[in-house]
């Protein structure tokens, strides 16, 4: 019988013989939740009654057959780094939000490789992420805190990572956010080699969220194969909205459940991309190809049904404040940053950035522009007696752009986050 101990000693054996771009994928969670309960006995029995109330809410939603509403989740990311290298780019974090916007909506391409007697199973979970757009005292901002620390790891069981005094970054607050750590490292009881963890929902306000290792977030920058596709996040966001893992987390038998109805029981963890059917459990194969399984990022493709009503009973239950906290406006431009001179506004509304300054000089135009980051110029406008002016950026697509005033000498560029 396979335990948890070889498990972890496997990771570490490979780890040191392979170095840290082969490594099996190795998960906190449960961990994390251990821990929290021996320090708070009585989570033990708020999970059992928010258990009670998921399959409510599933049972009713059944019955009811109301059309699911589209969930938006806004996201803080504190990136902690001790080098450079670890500052990790804006780019990168967007890339890890556009990869979990995939993830959860089906967009991914890779749920033809899902075997055909589990593709029914396949679900559009419905749930959009976004930067968060306002901080805790309602500025704008682009959901991006950085922290220089000088910690290498960060400890599992202290979630140290969640603290401004022990090198970390306090939570937002979690009844309006997702908080996510990028860290350099997460160790436990000094071992290394955990990719990332998440906090199950009905636990302290103040560790909530997810835990990720730089290495193994976002689809680009220090983003590593094989978990070079955003699929932690997906996993432990997964653990964030109350999924466990697909075998149950019993370790060799068959009893364990993941509490969803779909998903075939099935007996332990599999690694890196094994071939279909994986048979355990007398099931027609192993759901490996499961966001909630331990494979290679471009082995994962899908959640079940099963496993999308779990996580939309907890939007509507334990964090139904996130998805109404106005964090996440629908169809929005945000601002990265103002300076004296100019002053960005969203207008989500109208699809629309307003751009303001102050005119020292009217006598001259002044040239206001908009271009992508590789300097192609997609809007141009000139002005004159004039202190504000609006650019339709309708259609263009979501990412980042500069904007730049021009007036004889003085230049001024601001960078804006466009989000659809
Ligand atoms: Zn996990």
């Amino acid at each position: 019988m396979k335990t948890r101990i070889s498990t972890i000693l496997l990771s570490l054996m490979l780890m040191v013989t392979m170095s840290a771009t082969a490594q099996h994928r190795n998960c906190g969670a449960m961990n994390h939740y251990q821990i929290m309960l021996q320090n708070d006995p009585e989570m033990a029995q708020r999970m059992a009654q928010q258990e009670i109330e998921i399959q409510q809410w599933i049972e009713n939603r059944v019955q009811s057959k109301t059309e699911d509403e589209v969930i938006r989740i806004p996201v803080v990311v504190h990136v902690l780094y001790k080098t450079n290298i670890q500052n990790i780019s804006d780019a990168q974090v967007y890339s890890q939000i556009e990869a979990l916007n995939r993830d959860y909506n089906k967009l991914n391409a890779d749920t033809v490789n899902v075997p055909s007697i589990y593709k029914n199973l396949v679900a559009k979970v419905g749930i959009e992420f976004c930067m968060a757009q306002q901080d805790p005292d309602g500025n704008w901002t682009n959901g991006i805190t950085r922290t220089s620390t000088n910690k290498s790891t960060f400890e599992l069981g202290s979630d140290q990572a969640k603290y401004n005094n022990t090198g970390g970054h306090d939570a937002w607050d979690a009844t309006k956010y997702f908080n996510v750590w990028v860290v350099p490292g997460i160790s436990e009881s000094g071992m290394t080699g955990i990719l990332g963890y998440a906090q199950f929902p009905g636990g302290n306000l103040a560790t909530d969220g997810v835990v990720i290792d730089y290495h193994y977030f976002g689809t680009t920058g220090t983003a590593t194969y094989p978990y070079d596709e955003g699929r932690t996040l997906t996993h432990e966001t997964g653990h964030w909205l109350n999924l466990y893992h697909i075998w149950g987390d019993d370790y060799g038998s068959c009893s364990g459940s993941d509490n969803v109805s779909d998903t075939p029981n099935q007996g332990d963890e599999n690694y890196d991309c094994p071939n279909h059917p994986q048979v355990s459990c007398s099931n027609n194969g192993d759901l490996f190809m499961n966001y909630m399984d331990y494979t290679s990022d471009i082995c994962m493709a899908m959640f079940t049904e099963g496993q999308k009503a779990r996580m939309l009973a907890v939007m509507n239950g334990t964090r139904a404040s996130i998805k109404n906290s106005g964090r996440c406006l629908p169809n929005a431009l945000s601002l990265v940053k103002t300076q004296n001179q100019i002053k960005i506004f969203p207008n989500p509304a109208a699809h629309q950035i307003q751009v303001e300054w102050l005119q020292l000089n009217t006598s001259s135009s002044i040239e206001i522009q908009l271009s992508d980051l590789s300097g192609r110029l997609l809007i141009s406008q000139s002005l004159r007696n004039q202190s504000q002016t609006q650019l339709d950026v309708s259609r263009l697509a979501q990412g980042m752009y500069l904007i730049t005033w021009k007036q004889g000498a003085q230049v001024h560029h601001e960078k804006v986050l466009i989000q659809h």
